[in-house]
């Protein structure tokens, strides 16, 4: 029987801010040492510190433009190496035990795709040895381990993904993600100034809202999350008030919507004088899906004179290889032309409470209409809206929807 069983296990994760020099260190070893001292069994999972990962790209791109994902995975890693090597010495330079561990040392067995593996286990034998010996484990989180025994990592963000199945695996009785904001508000803080804290919210209004662009939490995290049944407390590492609780079902009344997200990492292909017969629309997503091209928002015109027109929207990354693929078959249907643009964004509502109110979507219209901010797109599902507009048009269109959603003198 492990100690820990007697008391609580606590996974408590901080991000990339949070650790970013000695002093935020500190304040870190200062938060874990105090719920250690309450009797609690600690793991602790960190990301690289402030701005690493990009610089460590950055360094890449200083010898190469096309690195290979494999050794990508292997130089991204050693920045959540340096962050929790030092959370253990600083932890232990103030008298209290600690060990840390690399994603590897941790039992985490992912896929093979190298710069967005998936989880496929996490074996924590090792972390309950160092906690039954009362020590703080501090985890070097976003990295793995495949099954050819190669460094991956997780795609940006993965740290959170690491907290918790970490606290799925070892059934912690807490999760709790520090970070830089109090927890998640009605849209981006830092620039919605009046955004609000949400006290709690549900998986899958969360799982929406990361999806959509509120990078406050990894959307697999959430997903992960949601599927074992994991409750996460979102918080700051720097003020001492309660976070966000995100949970299954959640008892305050349903708000009309929960957030507005935005994402800027789109890009919108259209084709025009497609000729109108079938096959057509299964022919070019059959195209994009064979080499992994996941298409989100999409639009067809009625059509005239036997042909029509389609416009969808991609990753941006994956922009001019769905470029490349919609030339080729526009070649091979006879269609006119295909234009690409990325300077567009993709704004969203999300929230529970629209599949039961009407005229929430003729709402966050209205607010666009009010800025005279022209849609170009729009898809919908059960618990969003989102609308595809000019990229210089996204932060006003954010503001006015939030405003009109949260008036500020309420
Ligand atoms: P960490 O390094 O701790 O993982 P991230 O930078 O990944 O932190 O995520 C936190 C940031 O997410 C905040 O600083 C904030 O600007 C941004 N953010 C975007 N949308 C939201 C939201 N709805 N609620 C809270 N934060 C949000
Ligand atoms: N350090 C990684 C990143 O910047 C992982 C994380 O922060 O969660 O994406
Ligand atoms: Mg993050």
């Amino acid at each position: 029987m492990g100690v820990y069983e007697k008391m609580s296990l606590i996974v408590m994760k901080f991000g990339g801010t949070s650790v970013k020099d000695a002093e935020r260190v500190r304040n870190v070893a200062g938060i874990v040492t105090d719920s250690y001292k309450k009797d609690n069994s600690v793991v602790v999972v960190v990301s690289a510190q402030g701005d690493t990962t990009d610089d460590l790209i950055e360094k890449a791109a200083e010898i190469t433009a096309h690195p290979t994902n494999r050794e990508m995975d292997m130089l991204l890693a050693s920045g959540e190496q340096i962050s929790a090597s030092l959370l253990a010495m600083c932890i232990q330079d103030m008298g209290y035990p600690a060990i840390s561990l690399t994603g590897w040392q941790a039992g985490f067995l992912t896929s093979s795709a190298h710069s967005s593996a998936r989880i496929r286990n996490v074996y924590p034998d090792r972390i309950r040895r160092e906690i039954d010996q009362k020590k703080i484990v501090v985890v070097c989180g976003f990295q793995g381990v495949s099954r050819y025994d190669d460094i991956t990592t997780l795609g940006r963000g993965g740290s959170d993904t690491s907290a918790v199945a970490i606290a799925a695996a070892m059934h912690a009785d807490l999760c709790q993600i520090y970070t830089d904001v109090e927890g998640v508000f009605t849209a981006d803080p830092r620039k919605v100034p009046n955004a609000k804290k949400l006290d709690e919210i549900s998986y899958d209004e969360m799982l929406e809202l990361a999806t959509l662009g509120a990078q406050v939490l990894n959307n697999r995290s959430v997903e992960m999350a949601k599927k074992y049944n994991i409750e996460l407390e979102v918080l700051s590492s720097y003020t001492k008030v309660p976070g966000t609780i995100v949970k299954e079902k959640v008892k305050m009344e349903k708000m009309l919507i929960s957030g507005v997200a935005k994402d800027t990492d789109v890009a919108r292909l259209s084709i025009t004088c497609i000729p109108d017969r079938p096959g057509m629309v299964f022919k070019r997503f059959s195209k994009l899906a064979a080499r992994n091209i996941n298409v989100d928002v999409i639009l067809q015109s009625v059509g005239r004179d036997g042909t029509k027109d389609i416009a969808f929207t991609v990753a941006q990354n994956k922009g001019a290889e769905a470029k490349e693929i919609c030339e080729k078959f526009a070649d091979t249907v006879g269609a006119e032309s295909v234009d690409y643009d990325d300077d567009i964004a993709k704004v969203s509502i999300v929230g529970a409470g629209m599949e039961s109110h009407a005229g929430v979507a003729a709402k966050m219209f209205e607010a666009l209409y009010d800025k005279q901010i022209n849609i170009r797109m729009i898809s919908t599902s059960e618990i969003k809206v989102s609308v595809i507009i000019n990229k210089d048009d996204a932060d006003r269109a954010v503001s006015a929807i939030h405003e009109k959603f949260f008036p500020t003198d309420n």
